[in-house]
């Protein structure tokens, strides 16, 4: 059995073969230059499978490659994901070379906020702490005092001992997690462009086409599509609850991969699509990932004193 072969296995449910061949040349050649340069790839929940599966060494949401960058050993981390998350490999890893296959890998949250807004915040609510979604610039996390994911924002925000704070820039995020709290949330006006876009009529919807649908929505989307959902997680949470509960039917609200992904592991629950893509995920390639590889590009750099400051507020999050 060759490489290929071998590799195809492990995603032939979710990638029809008449499409391997255009991927497998990429992917031998994107191992043997890990193997060369010694690099590795992490990637995000959201990457294609043939990414995910067949090329990463450590894969998760945005919490567990935060996690796993600190403890990267190689020389180079590919970050198969967006912009934010190669930032918080380099804040958390600083001595090694982070590559992100497509500089035009953003994120709609990072985009609806800057540092100067965090300080006009601070000058409106003076003393109020601020929490930063991992999903903004090493800038904003700057100005921040701890940061948080999806996967521990109610522990985060909780751990402050405190009344009152300011979330942001996620302002479902903020409400989704302010209604599991005692602590006052103040929030900012971001939204997730592939959350947003799901509605509780969609699930009305999805329910009465697949009876007995298990849905499980991520908490960028909508307060009121959070409350029509069985379960809301990160997609770490998700995930879990899928290979717990081994619901027969289920539909993830959020972004598409990650049902490809996750049906990876579990063919015998049936996984209901009707998803939203989000474009920056899909700017990374196995194409752009080998050329990241071959040319060293494109590096990710963070001015010194900014970079201080904004491993502070991950740092500060990943000791809670
Ligand atoms: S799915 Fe939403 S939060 Fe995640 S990178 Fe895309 S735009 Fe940003």
């Amino acid at each position: 059995m060759t490489l290929s072969s071998t590799l195809y296995d492990r995603v032939r449910t979710v990638i029809p073969a008449i499409e391997w061949p255009v991927f497998a040349d990429d992917i031998e050649a994107i191992l043997d230059l890990k193997r060369q340069r010694n690099a590795v790839i992490l990637a995000h929940n959201y990457q294609t499978p043939e990414i995910f599966h067949c090329v990463a060494d450590i894969v998760g949401d945005s919490l567990a490659l935060a996690h796993k960058a600190m403890t990267v050993e190689a020389d180079i981390i590919v970050l198969a994901g967006v912009h934010f998350m190669a930032e918080t490999a380099k804040l958390l890893n600083p001595q090694k070379t982070v590559l992100i296959p497509d500089l035009r890998a953003g994120c709609s949250l990072a985009d609806s906020i800057t540092a100067e807004d965090i300080r006009l915040l601070r000058q409106r609510y003076p003393g109020v702490p601020v929490v930063t979604y991992v999903n903004t610039s090493a800038e904003v996390k700057a100005e921040s005092d701890i940061c948080c994911t999806s996967g521990n924002a109610k522990a985060v925000v909780e751990s402050l001992g405190v009344p009152q704070v300011i979330m942001l820039p996620d302002e479902y995020l903020a409400q989704n997690i302010a209604a599991q709290t005692e602590v006052q949330i103040i929030s900012w006006k971001g939204h997730c462009e592939v959350h947003e876009r799901f509605t509780p009529a969609d699930i009305r919807q999805l329910r009465e086409d697949h009876p007995g649908v298990t849905v499980l929505a991520h908490p960028e989307c909508p307060p009121e599509v959070v409350a029509e959902a069985d379960f809301s997680g990160s997609t770490a949470a998700m995930s879990d609850y899928v290979g717990r509960q081994k619901p027969p039917r289920v539909m993830l609200m959020t972004e598409c991969s990650m049902s490809d992904n996750i049906a990876v592991e579990h063919p015998e629950v049936e996984f209901i699509r009707p998803c939203n893509l989000c474009p920056h995920m899909k700017r990374i390639t196995l194409a752009n990932i080998r050329t990241a590889l071959e040319q060293n590009r494109h590096v990710v750099t963070i001015e010194p004193e900014i970079a201080g400051r904004a491993r502070l507020a991950v740092e500060r999050m990943l000791a809670v």
